[in-house]
């Protein structure tokens, strides 16, 4: 009988020093799981180190070493894409190469899979151990406010760490939008999921190349791209603008009709001018977003282009 395949998709981005750690720990966990086929797909997210020659020699070493180049930093998104579309595998699976998607635990997910007939298995941490205080709360807040607004649901400190089976992920292949959110769009597809839980490990070399800055516009996209709640508020904003207007209009011209028209108030008007066009540029800001993505959209771009894989490395 043919053996099933997993195939490991682990974008890279100056993980030249991770890396060769990471390939002794994924070894291991192959070895442990000799029933099945592997498949270990690197995908080069336009490093500037040594991560690309690194993956020739694993290539080279090790057959069931794949890579795909990019031709410059397409980001974690469009690199996770590019592995789901190459990966053969019958069960796939999206890790990171800091080894904070600890390897050890994929026996365990192919168990659910298998014995339990789940969709995929998601993993989430339960502490934020390790990372500064204000981007755990900023994350909390978000996850709050994204769930509040969007009927799918974004379960907090999900990691991308997850082991699907081909259906799942020819389904996620299928969703081929540019602004890809793949939190959201894992949840979108449906399925059963499951999650299993661990504690926050901190990655073992290199750096995070996570801002506050990158991850505040990444969780913009995310409620761009899953809710148009935003839109509303900004309806509503502008109705309740109105009805107090109104209620002014209405107010002041009584008030001039009994006591006269003494010239004053225009600190209060001041305000009221600045406050009102705050609202509109605000709900500008909030239009331009979504108008904003509509258009990288319509340019059909690709979402990422490919340099060099292992087979140009073959000749
Ligand atoms: N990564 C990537 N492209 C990028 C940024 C990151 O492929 O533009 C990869 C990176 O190499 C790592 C994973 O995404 O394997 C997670 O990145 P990182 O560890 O910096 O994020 P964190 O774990 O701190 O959220
Ligand atoms: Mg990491």
């Amino acid at each position: 009988m043919k053996k099933e395949l997993i195939s490991i998709i682990v974008s890279c981005y100056n993980e030249e020093e991770s890396l060769p750690l990471f390939y002794d720990e994924i070894i291991k966990v192959a070895k442990q799981m000799n029933k099945m086929d592997f498949e270990f797909l690197f995908v080069n997210d336009g490093s500037k180190d040594k991560t690309l020659e690194i993956l020739r020699k694993l290539s080279k070493k090790d057959k069931r070493v794949k890579y795909i180049s990019f031709s410059r930093n397409f980001g974690k998104e469009a690199a996770m894409f590019a592995g789901l579309e190459k990966a053969k595998g019958d069960y796939i699976t999206l890790m990171d190469a800091d080894l904070q998607d600890p390897p050890a635990l994929l026996p365990q997910m192919y168990k659910v899979i298998k014995d339990e007939g789940y969709d995929s298995v998601g993993t989430r941490r339960v502490t934020r151990k390790g990372e500064p205080i204000i981007r755990s709360f900023f994350a909390r807040m978000f996850y709050k406010l994204i769930n509040k607004m969007s009927k799918i649901e974004m379960v907090d400190g999900a990691r991308d760490y997850r082991l699907m089976t081909r259906q799942v992920v020819n389904s996620i292949i299928s969703l081929q939008e540019y602004n890809r959110y793949s939190k959201g769009l894992f949840s979108f597809v449906g399925y059963n999921t499951k999650w299993l839980e661990y504690e926050n490990v901190e990655r073992v070399a290199g750096e995070t190349k996570w801002s506050f800055w990158k991850l505040f516009k990444y969780a913009i996209e995310g409620i761009v791209a899953f809710t148009t709640v935003p839109l509303t508020i900004a309806t509503i904003m502008g109705l309740l603008c109105f009805v107090i207007a109104i209620i002014f209009i209405i107010f002041i011209f009584v008030k001039t009709m009994i006591y006269g028209d003494p010239v004053s108030g225009w600190p209060s008007l001041a305000c009221i001018i600045i406050f009102c066009s705050g609202i509109q540029l605000f709900c500008l800001g909030i239009i331009g977003q979504y108008l904003a993505k509509t258009y990288l959209e319509t340019k059909k771009r690709p979402i990422y282009i490919v340099k060099e894989t292992e087979e140009d490395n073959k000749k």
